[in-house]
């Protein structure tokens, strides 16, 4: 046991002193990032929180990956085990995360209870003839809807947009929100953010240009709605 240890010290800090330095610094990164989610992370705002995790995603990915390529021949077992073990988990997370989306969107958020929103939802999907997904209204200071895709699908919208729109508003959100998932451009964009996600975002693809496409289709499905969308895009 007391080799294994010494292994993983070893293994860690005496490669080379430039790759002991980076190793550090990521663990630390590792250790600050996840401190931060854990103890703040429902005080933070969602940009916060996406930074933090994925500051810690990829930081972990690329700790694993020095290890990969600078762990000696001659290192321990175990060490060399626990390792590859890790990386299987970072594998088996991509699929996870294209699975669970939503469920992993909400760690960190704090739900709170809404049944005006919950009401919309209801009588929106059965017009456009979708099945219902979940909805998540989160405590936020900053105005902001959008939808995930997993296995269920879920619409998110902040307890700040709520507030500032009123009930013709709300309803053209919630709709617009609906159509995102009803529409060709969501399974597209599902894709990519996952193949993006699964690299944690270290492969640029550009899923906002998907975005601006559906955002211009979904506007010319909903004519009826359109001032009283335009008024709540101007709080967001
Ligand atoms: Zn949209």
């Amino acid at each position: 046991m007391t080799s294994e240890l010494s292994c993983i010290a070893t293994c860690i800090a005496s490669q080379n002193p430039v790759i002991a330095f980076l190793n550090y610094i990521l663990i630390g990164i590792i250790g600050i990032s996840a401190f931060a989610l854990i103890v703040f992370g429902r005080h933070f705002s969602l940009k916060t929180n996406f930074l933090l995790k994925s500051a810690f995603l990829t930081s972990l990915f690329l700790f694993l990956i020095v290890l990969l390529f600078a762990t000696p021949a001659s290192a321990n077992s175990l060490f060399v085990y626990t390792h590859t073990s890790l990386l299987l988990l970072i594998v088996g997370y991509f699929a996870f995360s294209y699975l669970f989306a939503p469920f992993i969107m909400r760690i960190g958020l704090k739900r709170t209870a809404n049944a005006e929103v919950e009401g919309i939802i209801t009588e929106e999907s059965k017009n456009l003839n979708i099945k219902k997904p979940s909805i998540f209204v989160f405590a936020d200071s900053q105005a902001s809807a959008f939808t995930v895709s997993g296995i269920k699908k879920a619409v998110f919208i902040s307890t700040a947009l709520v507030e500032r729109l009123n009930k013709d508003e709300l309803k053209a959100v919630l709709t617009h929100e609906l159509l995102h998932l009803k529409g060709n451009f969501f399974n597209l964009k599902r894709f990519f953010s996952s193949v993006r996600a699964g690299f944690f975002g270290l492969i640029p693809i550009q899923v906002e240009e998907l975005d601006i496409l559906a955002e211009d289709k979904i506007d010319e499905s909903m004519p009826g709605e359109k001032q009283a969308l335009d008024r709540a895009r101007e709080k967001l």
